[in-house]
């Protein structure tokens, strides 16, 4: 994914954090206002995940459990063994979850050649056809070495922990929870249309089968596991749906953590906007108040806290029955 602002061209701070950010980002570290009480159900000042009855269910100490596995496997870059290893144990693990998996492959040329991947998808059925959709992607940037930890790894443990709860739920509305390959850039630089493979080639794929009328809401995460997690509002993202999971965090108690100032980032939501599907986009990529690990070689397991993975994974199954709600009247 790439951020405006860590992208170095296009900043695009907005909210009501704009002019605290434009005023004190030369003044170095204290620049973000984080004043609101942290919730006693995941407190993002503590390492460890509570425990899962208090947050709806969702283990965040499994969930850092999948993250570790994921880690362990090494770098899983688009087409190479590592990934192969990472789809197997995503697959092995949604099976062992009684979850219906598609495996959707397809190869798409890159500036390394052609490359095959893999889009992972559990399908749960639900009493009506309308979907919606959980997302992340599990592919890592291709660098020696690189095991993203929380970028691609920890939101790819929080989806196979709300997959374990979904699929055992009796869901009012179809749910989708997809692990997309090739986000990132094969190429150093993101730039077009050298990014979200995978995302682009479902969107694309249901627009083919008829699906995507069915898709009433994509909400996709990714580094959400962070030390001093902090998620602002991504502006291209579909509005009701941003203010539905942001107002579901604050209400949670998470208000320090889902905060109100916006930021612009390109990712996997995009090719779903583009197709005039509502969709969101939960990321911490711009974090001035944190060591920038971004994309090095310390995206490492240490980096992920349980209790944050606990905190989103609270969001997303609380989420849920408000869009039953929504779209089929639950
Ligand atoms: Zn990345």
């Amino acid at each position: 994914m790439k951020s405006r602002l860590a992208a170095g061209r296009r900043v695009a701070w907005l909210g009501v954090s704009f002019l605290c950010c434009a005023t004190l980002t030369a003044c170095g570290a204290a620049s973000i206002p984080t004043s609101e009480a942290a919730s006693p159900a995941a407190n993002p000042a503590t390492n460890e995940a509570p425990p899962a009855s208090a947050t709806g269910g969702f283990d965040g100490q499994r969930a850092f459990q999948y993250v570790a596995d994921l880690v362990a496997i090494g770098p899983r870059s688009a087409g190479t063994d590592g990934s192969h290893r990472a789809q197997q144990y995503i697959i092995g693990k949604l099976k062992s979850f009684g979850c219906p998996v598609d495996e959707e492959d397809f190869t798409s040329p890159t500036p390394i050649g052609t490359v095959t991947m893999k889009n992972i998808v559990a399908k749960v059925p639900g009493t009506k056809p309308d979907i919606v959709m959980f997302a992340t992607h599990y592919d890592t940037k291709r660098m020696d070495n690189f095991v993203g930890a929380n970028d691609g790894g920890s939101s790819t443990g929080l989806m196979l922990e709300l997959a374990s709860l979904v699929c055992k739920r009796k869901n009012a509305l179809t749910v989708w929870i997809t692990f997309f390959d090739g986000e990132e850039a094969f190429n150093p630089d993101w730039k077009d249309p050298d990014n979200t493979y995978g995302s682009r080639e479902l969107a694309a794929r249901m627009a083919l089968s008829g699906d995507l009328p069915r898709l009433k809401a994509m909400i996709l995460a990714d580094m959400i596991g962070g030390q001093d997690l902090r998620l602002p509002r991504e502006t291209d993202s579909t509005a009701w749906l941003t203010d539905l999971v942001w107002s579901t965090a604050q209400r949670l108690g998470y208000r320090s953590v889902f905060a109100n100032d916006s930021v612009e980032i390109d990712d996997d939501h995009d090719a779903f906007l583009r197709r005039k599907v509502a969709a969101t986009d939960i990321i911490d990529l711009v974090n001035p108040q944190r060591e920038n690990f971004w994309h090095t070689l310390s995206d490492t397991l240490d980096k992920v806290k349980p209790a944050n993975l606990a905190m989103v994974g609270h969001v997303l199954i609380t989420v849920l029955p408000e869009l039953e709600q929504r779209f089929a009247g639950k």
